[in-house]
């Protein structure tokens, strides 16, 4: 039995895919092996892989680190997640792996990316004990993002949520950590959760210039950040052990394949609400 349950659109909202421009979660799902992507998309991979060959493996190690992420906030008890910034769907996604631990986990996902929400059905096969709902939104409107997102009721705000900004914050050069401050306003109750992975030039610089120019060449502006910028985020926040480390080094699974810290490029980390 599928649950079905709502996607939220702005009203009179269009789908207009513009598919002749590379865009980001068509990029990743590309380095991903995934199969919703464009000529448009696939030429800016190019470009990206001719300067950054491991991008591939970055991909996988960012989209793996989300995956243990979430499996240790639920094995933590966390049953409620906020995912922005989702992808086009790629399996497992946060709610199969939330579900596969507590079937009850509640997940709302947000994306502006009108590709996501033509694959939005995927995001709502919830567990029957569970729901899911996913809000096309735009997270530089953190306010208008959570109005969004509270009108679906899938989350109660009163308790513990797990917000996660998973390799979203450097396509936001300016103003991310106002935008992270909000959000995260918004969950004031302890034990709630934060979750972010963030490229960074601090393990292989001359790289990360070169994927910020070959970005900022396809429409999509990028911006690394350092350890010292990606830790402001979690300003009232915990961060836990390990602390704040390359996306593949987090927590890393016995037999994962090795990816080094600059084959990553990713700035890791979890941190909870005292
Ligand atoms: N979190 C997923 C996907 C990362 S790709 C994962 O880590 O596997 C980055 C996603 O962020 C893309 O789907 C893109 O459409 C979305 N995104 C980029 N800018 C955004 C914005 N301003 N508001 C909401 N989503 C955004």
């Amino acid at each position: 039995a599928e649950q079905h349950d709502d996607i939220a659109t702005p009203p009179g909202a269009e789908v207009n895919l513009a598919i002749h421009r590379p865009h980001s979660a068509r990029i990743y799902d590309y380095f991903l092996d995934g199969t919703t992507n464009f000529p448009a998309d696939r030429e800016a991979a190019g470009h990206a892989l001719a300067v950054f060959p491991q991008a591939r493996s970055a991909a996988r190690a960012n989209r793996t680190f989300m995956h243990r992420a979430t499996r240790a906030l639920a094995r933590g008890g966390v049953t409620q997640f906020l995912d922005i910034g989702t992808g086009i769907p790629t399996s497992p996604n946060l709610h199969e792996i939330a579900q596969g631990i507590e079937p009850r986990a509640r997940i709302v996902y947000a994306d502006n990316d009108p590709i996501v929400l033509t694959h939005a059905q995927a995001l709502l096969r919830s567990s029957p004990e569970g729901r899911t709902a996913y809000v096309q939104a735009d997270v530089r409107d953190p306010d208008a993002l959570l109005d969004a997102v509270r009108a679906t009721g899938v989350l109660d705000f009163t308790r513990p949520i797990a917000l996660s900004l998973v390799a979203l914050l450097h396509f936001v050069p300016e103003g991310a950590h106002e935008i992270a401050e909000t959000l995260g306003n918004a969950l004031p109750t302890r034990g709630s959760a934060l979750v972010i992975s963030h490229f960074t030039p601090d393990y292989a610089p001359q790289d990360a210039a070169r994927i910020e120019q070959v970005y900022r060449d396809n429409g999509n502006p990028v911006r690394a950040r350092a350890a010292d910028e990606f830790a402001r985020f979690f300003t009232g926040w915990d961060i836990l052990a390990p602390g704040i480390t390359s996306t593949p080094r987090w927590r890393p699974e016995p037999d994962a394949p090795h990816v080094s810290d600059a084959e990553a490029s990713c700035l890791a980390a979890v941190a909870i609400r005292p």
